[in-house]
């Protein structure tokens, strides 16, 4: 019964962004799709979550600021192991399906800690032991590992450019982690993002809020956000963040923009010297956070 019932949920969805595309009014296909008589607004509600309306966009990539790509991949390749190169552009390092970019800064590039996009954290199995390699290959330690009881073993490390990096011992998940935004009212992030991008409230180890990105292909994100004044992120260490938008990405932008978001730059096509083009964008995140949108056509979920 509880399968039926989300699979008619599921099929009312479906049909819903199906023929909002056709125009027909929203309401009348939702009541039309549900087939167990319920009313679509408490079907709803059951099946995904109060308010969580706003399919989800899967995460895609982290864009840093640094002097030289080449050697920046090189040391993420050696240092925060579990990703692998791909081969669409030069010094990209791809973690489960999100890619970790670089883009060549001409300026020293600012330290991440204190913009809205503070660090980002790598989970592997053993946390001790990967700070010892970290020490021994001179990896700056800024704090030292420590047991955070209910939550995980966690510590501090800066790459050489000024993105801060937590690392932590998380089972659940192994890899890239999180996402750590920073702003006066982290609610009103979380909101933000729910609201904008989807993903799921969940809190991590049941302790942290949090936002979840889960997407059929995709792997994992958390999106944390710690209370603090920020700065914009453009520009610094972690200059921005991206979302993968898996429908044209004049209409994502469009459907963000109803949402009062705004465009930083509008969707424009770009070539990777090795893969196929894709179409990118840029939105204002909150407090700062420079967001990108990334269509990546004829490229399966995940890729
Ligand atoms: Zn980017
Ligand atoms: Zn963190």
């Amino acid at each position: 019964m509880r399968n039926l019932r989300r699979a008619s949920i599921l099929a009312g969805l479906v049909l819903g962004l199906v023929s909002l595309h056709a125009g027909a009014p929203a309401t009348r296909t939702l009541r039309g799709g549900v087939e167990t008589g319920a009313p679509a607004t408490r079907t709803l509600r059951g099946g995904v979550e109060t308010g969580a309306q706003t399919p989800t966009i899967p995460y895609d990539h982290i864009h840093l600021n640094v002097p030289d790509p080449a050697v920046a991949s090189a040391w993420y390749e050696k240092n925060m192991t579990g990703g692998r190169r791909i081969t669409e552009a030069p010094d990209r390092i791809m973690y489960g399906s999100t890619r970790l970019m670089f883009l060549r800064s001409k300026a020293e590039a600012q330290p991440s800690a204190g913009t809205a996009i503070d660090h980002i954290g790598f989970s592997v199995a053993d946390l001790d032991a990967k700070m010892t390699e970290l020490e021994a290959a001179g990896v700056k330690i800024t704090t030292p590992a420590r047991d955070v009881p209910g939550l995980f073993k966690l510590a501090f490390v800066e790459d050489p450019w000024g993105t801060r990096i937590e690392v932590v011992q998380d089972a659940e998940l192994l890899g890239l982690h999180h996402i750590h935004m920073r702003g006066p009212n982290p609610e009103e992030v979380i909101t933000w993002l729910l609201d904008k991008f989807g993903g799921k409230r969940q809190q991590l180890k049941g302790r942290i809020d949090a936002v979840r990105y889960d997407a059929d292909g995709f792997s994992s994100m958390w999106i944390l956000v710690q209370k603090g004044e920020a700065v914009p992120s453009i520009g610094h260490a972690i200059d921005h963040i991206g979302w993968r938008s898996v429908t044209p990405l004049a209409d994502t932008i469009n459907e963000l923009k109803a949402k009062g978001v705004v465009a930083t730059s509008e969707p424009r096509p770009l070539t990777l010297p090795n893969g196929p083009p894709i179409n990118f964008a840029y939105v204002a995140g909150p407090n700062g956070a420079r967001i990108e949108l990334v269509e990546r056509p004829g490229l399966k979920p995940g890729q």
